[in-house]
């Protein structure tokens, strides 16, 4: 991919831009949205790039339910109980960032 094709997204997951990093392993990295919307507003994102859930083929269709997965786990380890998923869809759709993530949303406060 050309390098001004590159989203925020792609330089935090590749270590070149800060950000506040929760959790990160083979497949998936968790990190604070910048303008949380939230008392806790992360964003889950795949390693493997996807721009938009408009964009998802059958090879890449197990990746948004990855991102749910790994949010449920993390909202059962921190002992979350309510909390919200949302997927923007393209620019009419609210997204900014042309590159796949999951807003997680709750009322309540990660350790
Ligand atoms: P969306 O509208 O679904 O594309 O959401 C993009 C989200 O990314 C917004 O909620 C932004 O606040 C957030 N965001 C943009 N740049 C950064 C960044 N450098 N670090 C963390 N979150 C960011």
């Amino acid at each position: 991919m050309p390098m001004e094709e590159r989203t925020v997204f792609h330089k935090i997951r590749d270590g070149e831009l800060p950000a506040e990093i929760v959790q990160s392993d083979e497949d998936v990295m968790v990190f604070k949205d910048i303008h949380p919307k939230a008392p806790t507003h992360l964003l889950f994102i795949p390693k493997h790039f996807v721009a938009s859930i408009a964009d998802v083929t059958p090879e890449t269709a197990h990746l948004p339910g990855l991102l749910i997965l790994k949010a449920q786990q993390f909202a059962k380890e921190q002992g979350i109980s309510g909390y919200k998923l949302t997927f923007h869809v393209g620019e009419g759709g609210g997204q900014e960032v042309p590159y796949l993530h999951l807003h997680f949303m709750s009322e309540e406060q990660i350790a």
